[in-house]
């Protein structure tokens, strides 16, 4: 049996057909002769690693580093005691913190995923109230729990966050009452929270949150410890903010990163294994716009159509990248495999445009 023959079993009777009539270029054959915007071949050095929209089977085993200590299914989150009356409130996928002073308690984004719990775990700490609540930034999947804890803490936010915030007009996410542009120091008893903005990364009114007698810093949904950030460089608004955010959050003297998701905290060796993932990616995605060609695997058919040339051309840019980064990095970032296609595909919109 021909190569070409016992490639032609177990396809698609189109396929076949195909690779029949041309047998001397068949990529090129088989994804000009698909029915029109039907998936062809794959492209030449197609990864592995399955692309978006494509459903996976078992996705890759996560790495030590990527769990956390376990929460206790019972009682659906885990507090950690983050020293001198901090801690921090997890479910496993979210974090927020609260901190007790002398007269209450100061509490730090409000997840509706376990706001019910929120409450609970200040209880296993301090009976004193709820005083403050401050927004990391306004999206409800971080504050949404924010009304649920009911009373009427001042609540303090960057000035962004309460523009984004009215303009949302959502019941379960009140509006701040103190707001501020650069930074903002809360001094509560003897306790402190230094605020301070640093620009457009995730999203505009994002803020770092440190607590200096801790050494403790949160900033949310920028680093995340172990992991693959969340798809998109996690949504980012400013890529090339969101880079330059994380080699900020490097230059803060913390020793405990509390960064909103994963289930545990992180460290400076955290950011800088993120740091240097993001910049392998970039290299990647750079290198792969300067060699690959425009229009080398497009059918001449659509000649006339722009949009069918980019797709193409961004695929491969992509297809490159991925396969660059994946051998150093697939074993050691939790849910590699899940987001590497995103965030090549955002790395490279991001360097051609921005
Ligand atoms: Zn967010």
């Amino acid at each position: 049996m021909s190569l070409l023959h016992r490639a032609k079993r177990g396809l698609a009777p189109w396929i076949a057909a195909a690779l029949t009539a041309s047998a001397l270029t068949p990529s090129l054959a088989l994804a000009q002769n698909a029915p029109p915007g039907v998936a062809g071949v794959p492209y030449e050095h197609m990864p592995q690693l399955a692309p978006i929209g494509a459903r996976v089977d078992k996705y890759l085993d996560l790495p030590e580093g990527a769990k956390g200590p376990a929460v206790d299914p019972a009682k659906g989150y885990r507090i950690q005691d983050l020293g001198q009356g901090l801690y921090m409130v997890t479910e496993g996928a979210y974090q927020s913190m609260f901190l007790v002073y002398e007269t209450g308690v100061v509490v730090v984004d409000a997840p509706p995923s376990y706001s019910a719990h929120i409450k609970q775990a200040i209880a296993e700490v301090t009976d004193k109230p709820i005083t403050h609540l401050v927004y990391s930034h306004s999206h409800i999947d971080h504050i949404g729990g924010a009304a649920g804890l009911g009373g009427h803490p001042i609540i303090i936010a960057q000035e962004e966050t309460k523009r984004l915030l009215i303009a949302a007009n959502d019941p379960n996410r009140p509006l701040p009452t103190i707001t501020f542009k650069d930074t903002y120091t809360l001094k509560v008893g003897s306790q402190v929270l230094e605020l301070s903005y640093h620009g457009v990364a995730h999203e505009p009114g994002n803020i770092f949150i440190y607590a200096p007698k801790q050494k403790v810093l949160m900033v949310i949904d920028v680093v995340f410890p172990g992991w693959m950030p969340w798809r998109r460089w996690a949504l980012a608004q400013d890529v090339r903010g969101y880079f330059n955010q994380v080699a900020e959050i490097d230059k803060v003297p913390f020793e405990t990163l509390v960064s909103g998701h994963v289930s545990r905290v992180g460290t400076h060796d955290d950011v800088r294994t993120q740091l240097e993932f993001m910049n392998d990616v970039k290299a990647a995605a750079a290198t792969a716009l300067k060699t690959t060609k425009f229009g080398a695997e497009t059918n001449p058919a659509d000649a006339g159509n722009p949009w069918a040339g980019f797709d193409n051309y961004i695929d491969r840019v992509v297809v490159q990248c991925v396969n660059t980064v994946s051998p150093k990095w697939q074993s050691l970032l939790g849910g590699y495999d899940v987001y590497i296609w995103d965030q090549c595909y955002a790395m490279e919109q991001s360097l051609r445009i921005d």
